[in-house]
């Protein structure tokens, strides 16, 4: 097995280096990372500066490592275009500092580099593992070696990303693993306000999650319930269940008045 591994947290964060040890185990590996901290960066990609690449070598683990002074997709279709000898049989990122959960994955780097590997046809998933003051990503590490075997077992389409979290407690206290599906993260107090020394305002984006009363079956609701949450997400946002409305309603035959 070819692994590509990537993350938004940078190529020297601790989780991505787990995660790479983690799966040097089951196969050959390739870290392309970006050089600094990326996270929030979505899907965003560069086309306006040129892309420079530097081969490093991270403490203790035998494999290759790129550091792209890029986005974590940029680092991704990099990789698989220009980097690797070889097209990878799967793209993995993270382990992220801090959940991807509902619709923060929409904003997620860690995510949309798992989604630009399976954009680019690679069987591909995002590991998580939850916020908190201490973060040890070992257990996470060797999820993310279990998911590998299992989607190289299983009939699997490169269309469907894996997107993984992890809660941040004790394995004993971990209850198990629930397929989930995305819910809506809401936060409240979005923007602190404040005057800078010249008296202008500028906004400081912070927030505070509203706890809501959610199905089982959502990602956020195995999270706080102790499970480890796996989710088959798509990058496919088209409205299926419009597809006819929209046809009826005439806006094929239409062209008011242009
Ligand atoms: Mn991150």
């Amino acid at each position: 097995m070819k692994f590509l591994v990537s993350n938004d947290d940078g190529i020297h964060a601790e989780g991505i280096l787990q995660l790479a040890a983690s799966l040097t185990e089951l196969g050959e590996v390739t870290v392309v990372a970006p050089d600094s901290e990326r996270s929030a960066a979505g899907h965003a990609i560069t086309m306006h500066h040129p892309l420079r690449v530097r081969e490093i070598k991270l403490p203790g683990l035998d494999a290759q490592a790129f550091a792209v002074n890029g986005t974590p997709a940029d680092c991704v279709k990099l990789g698989i275009d220009e980097l690797l000898a070889e097209r990878p049989d799967f793209v993995f990122t993270g382990i992220n500092r801090g959940a991807n959960l509902s619709t923060d994955v929409l904003y997620s780097g860690t995510v949309s580099a798992a989604i630009e590997g399976c954009i680019m046809g690679v069987r591909s998933a995002a590991f998580s593992l939850l916020g908190g003051k201490e973060m040890d990503y070992s257990f996470a590490g060797k999820i993310a070696a279990e998911v590998a075997k299992l989607m190289s077992e299983k009939d699997f389409t490169a269309q469907t990303l894996v997107n993984v979290n992890i809660p941040n407690v004790p394995k004993e206290q971990i209850k198990g693993m629930k397929v989930t599906r995305l819910g809506i993260r809401r936060y409240e107090k979005n923007y602190e306000k404040r005057n800078d020394p010249r008296g202008n305002a500028y906004y400081w984006l912070t927030g505070r999650l509203i706890h809501e009363s959610l199905d089982e079956d959502i990602d956020m609701e195995a999270i706080r319930n102790n499970y480890i949450s796996i989710t088959p997400l798509h990058y496919d946002l088209t409205s299926y269940e419009m597809l006819e409305s929209f046809r009826q309603w005439g806006f094929e035959n239409e062209f008011y008045g242009l």
